[in-house]
Formats: structure tokens, C-alpha cells, sequence
């Protein structure tokens, strides 16, 4: 089963799709941190991608179906992905429609993280997480405390991480992007009839409890 998570910039995709990956053996496919991973090589195009990721602004489609697509044609991952920040557009949902049939697959559920915009900002601004474990917190609501009592013993040595995105200038300019380009998606997957909301302002365990009861009903 394919699933995308769906969602603003801070709804909590990536915290959701690491329960989804531990408990029912999916693969999160996350296209920012496909890129992040591209921005590591320090070569002409992550020059390029780095200035559009800090503008909050999209990656041009073709960079991103095409990461896209070696993975959905990795047959050791067959119908078990979570899409995680894709598609963004009509354009890369196309896409993907006829990237899952040439691959024989399709999207069951499309998980519709709501949040309430104003507390995004803070959600955003606030992210921050552990270099080792790659546990998020938030400064705001849930602060990373003393690194023993963090995931493994390595994390005593742990930094913690901000992503270079995450500040208030560029969250206002993906939440617009958000606003124009990604949210008239869900109209486009309502009409499939595969649109399943989640109240995404709860606690992250009754989150993962809705999605959870979703799976199960499926
Ligand atoms: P995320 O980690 O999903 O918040 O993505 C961080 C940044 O990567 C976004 O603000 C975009 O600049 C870029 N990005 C991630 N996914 C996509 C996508 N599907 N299409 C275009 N740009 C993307």
C-alpha cells in the first residue's frame, strides 16, 4: 500500500511517516530530504537547489520526478511508500499518476495533516533535532532536555541540528507556497475519493492514534 502524507510545512509529516516506517514496514520517500541529502555533494546543482530550498520556494519538477522515480521503481520498496513532501503540485501528482502505472501501483490514502496556521510559525521556527538519533524536538513545546536521556547512548555527544530553512523569512514564503501551488491537491485527490483528515493540532501519540485507526479501516 502506498500512502502521501499530506500536509503545511511543520503538520508533523516527518514525525508521523517515522511511525508509519517503524510499525508498519513502509519506506518514507521525503523529496526535502532527498534534497538535503543532494546539498551534502557541494556541487553546481546543490549551489542552485540550496538557494530555492532558503527562498522557501519549489525545486523545479523534472529534479524532482526524477528522484522520484528511481525509487518507485525499486522493487524492494513495491507499494510500501510513504510519500512525504510529494507531490507539491497538479504538475508532480500527474506525474506520479503515471509514474505508479508504468511501476503497477497506486496511492491508497492521502493522510490530510490539519493545522491551524497560526501555530505552524512556531512549530517551524522552533524545530530542532538530534544529530545522532535524528530525534526531532521544539524549542517551544518540547525542548530536547539532558542528551542521556535521549534515544541511544551515542546521543551523549549529540549536536542539535536547525535545518536553514526553518527560520520565520523563509517559513512565511513556504507557507504562501503551500497556500498556491500544494493545497488545491486536495482536491484533486478528494475527487479520487482517497482523502482521509487527521486533526494534527492533538499531542503527536493521538495523531499517530487517528492515522493509526485509519490504517486499520482501510
Ligand atoms: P520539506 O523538507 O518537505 O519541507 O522541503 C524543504 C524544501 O525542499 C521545500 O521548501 C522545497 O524548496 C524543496 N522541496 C521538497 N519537496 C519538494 C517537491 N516535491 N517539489 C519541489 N520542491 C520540493
Amino acid at each position: 500500500m502506498n500512502v502521501i502524507i499530506f500536509g503545511p510545512p511543520g503538520a508533523g509529516k516527518g514525525t508521523q511517516s517515522s511511525f508509519l516506517v517503524e510499525k508498519k514496514k513502509m519506506f518514507q520517500l521525503s523529496t526535502g530530504d532527498l534534497l538535503r541529502n543532494e546539498l551534502k555533494s557541494k556541487s553546481k546543482l546543490s549551489e542552485k537547489l540550496k538557494k530555492i530550498m532558503d527562498s522557501g520556494k519549489l525545486v523545479s519538477d523534472d529534479i524532482i520526478n526524477s528522484l522520484i522515480e528511481k525509487k518507485i521503481s525499486d522493487s524492494s520498496i513495491k507499494s510500501s511508500i510513504i510519500f512525504d513532501g510529494f507531490p507539491r503540485n497538479i504538475e508532480q501528482a500527474k506525474s506520479l499518476d503515471t509514474m505508479l502505472k508504468k511501476y503497477e501501483q497506486k496511492i491508497s490514502v492521502v493522510i490530510n495533516l490539519v493545522v491551524d496556521n497560526s501555530i505552524l510559525v512556531k512549530r517551524i521556527s522552533g524545530r530542532i533535532s538530534c544529530s545522532v538519533c535524528k530525534k526531532p524536538f521544539n524549542e517551544f513545546f518540547d525542548p530536547p532536555g539532558d542528551p542521556a536521556e535521549c534515544t541511544t547512548a551515542a546521543c551523549i555527544d549529540r549536536e542539535l541540528i536547525k535545518r536553514s530553512d526553518d527560520n520565520e523569512n523563509t517559513v512565511s514564503n513556504r507557507l504562501r507556497t503551500y497556500e498556491e501551488s500544494t493545497l488545491p491537491l486536495l482536491e484533486y485527490y478528494k475527487l479520487k475519493g482517497v482523502v482521509k483528515n487527521v486533526d494534527a493540532m492533538k499531542s503527536i501519540n493521538e495523531v499517530t492514534s487517528q492515522i493509526n485507526c485509519i490504517f486499520n479501516d482501510l
